[in-house]
Formats: C-alpha cells, structure tokens, sequence
C-alpha cells in the first residue's frame, strides 16, 4: 500500500480567527472550509496548495489530542497525512510490517475522509495519518 502522496500537514494553533488570515496572506488563497471535528475534538480549517492539504487544528478541549499537544510543544506542525488507497488496509499492512498502531481501523476524520494514525514511537517522531476517499 503505497501512499499516492502527501494529502495534508497538520498544524496545530491556538487560534483559527488568528491563524487563518495568516495562511490566507501567506499562500495567497482563501481557506475553504471550516469544519469541527468532535471524535477528535478540534476544529480544522483547510487550504489548498497544489493537490496538497494544510489543515490548521485548534482545539476544543485541553484535554484533547491537540490541547494536550498545545500544552506541551506549542503551536507547530502535529502530523503528517499520506493518501492512501484504503486508509484501513494500509493500516493493517503498516502492522504486518511491526509499526505500531494508534488506530487499528480507520475512523472517520475531516472531509468524510476515513484515517487513522501510526504510533509516533515506531514513526520517529513524527505522528503519520493514512487517508483515503
Ligand atoms: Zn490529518
């Protein structure tokens, strides 16, 4: 299971009001959608940039995945997504191969898309999603 190619960055910030203008002015593009996410208890804006994604993440909850991130490192890049064909497939393939699993099966993120995450820890720091359709 090949990823195809990067589907989106994940940036977690304090504040989407504040962040957005910035990535507006930055990529010279408007953010197209805003959309809270409760199961991972965020709301996410989305730009565009060639066929690839940055999600901006603000938390709703301190005690979420990005309010415990916020606290810890600060605002900065949280997570790298790869397109996938089948996120779940890729899952399971990604544990036959002996990385470490956040999410067995995909579940349902932003944009209806199904995802699910490796362990940081087999990932060398780095929080990867797979993504698919
Ligand atoms: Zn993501």
């Amino acid at each position: 299971m090949k990823p195809t190619h990067i589907e989106h960055l994940g940036i977690a910030v304090k504040s989407l009001e504040e962040s957005i203008p910035y990535y507006e002015n930055l990529l010279g593009t408007k953010c197209y959608s805003v959309e809270e996410v409760k199961d991972q208890r965020v709301k996410t804006a989305f730009f565009l940039v060639g066929q690839t994604k940055i999600e901006l993440l603000e938390s709703t909850d301190p005690e979420g995945p990005i309010g415990k991130f916020l606290e810890k490192k600060g605002e900065g890049i949280h997570h790298l997504a790869f397109a996938v064909d089948n996120a779940s497939d890729a899952l399971a393939e990604a544990e036959s191969k002996g990385l470490t699993l956040i999410d067995k099966v995909s579940r349902k993120g932003a944009e209806g898309m199904n995802i699910g995450f490796l362990h940081p820890k087999s990932t060398h720091g780095v929080l990867i999603e797979f993504c698919s359709k």
